[in-house]
């Protein structure tokens, strides 16, 4: 099934398979994306493990992802954000790399910043 953006699920799982974090990321959930800065954000793995949802524990996966994915997607977003961001994405492989190169100083990951910055423009 197709949404407005012309996106299917498929294709989301398929590019999700390029987000892969490096040593330059430190304690950042693979399954949800948000760092684990403290247990209010993302509980430990050890914690996670009790009380939530499959092996690795974690509720919300595939929610700041596909955001991403859909931003890219969204023309005049992907325009937006690529000035924001000063970078250039031609396609959403290149997109999927951007997301994972090394953060900012100070600054957890790029996929973190986007969805921060989309909430930011998203309530303008
Ligand atoms: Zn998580």
């Amino acid at each position: 099934m197709e949404d407005k953006l012309g996106i299917t699920w498929s294709e989301y799982k398929d590019w999700r398979k390029q987000l892969k974090y490096g040593k330059h990321h430190s304690k950042i959930c693979y399954m949800c994306h948000v760092p684990q800065i403290s247990d209010d954000l993302h509980p430990t793995f050890a914690k996670a493990k009790k009380g939530g949802r499959g092996a690795t524990g974690c509720e919300y996966a595939d929610v700041v992802a596909p955001l991403t994915f859909a931003i890219y997607h969204h023309q005049e977003l992907k325009k937006k954000a690529e000035q924001y961001f000063e970078a250039r994405w031609p396609t959403s492989m290149e997109f999927a790399y951007w997301l994972m190169d090394v953060p900012k100083k100070t600054r957890h990951s790029n996929m973190i910043d986007i969805l921060l910055w989309y909430t930011e423009i998203a309530t303008l």
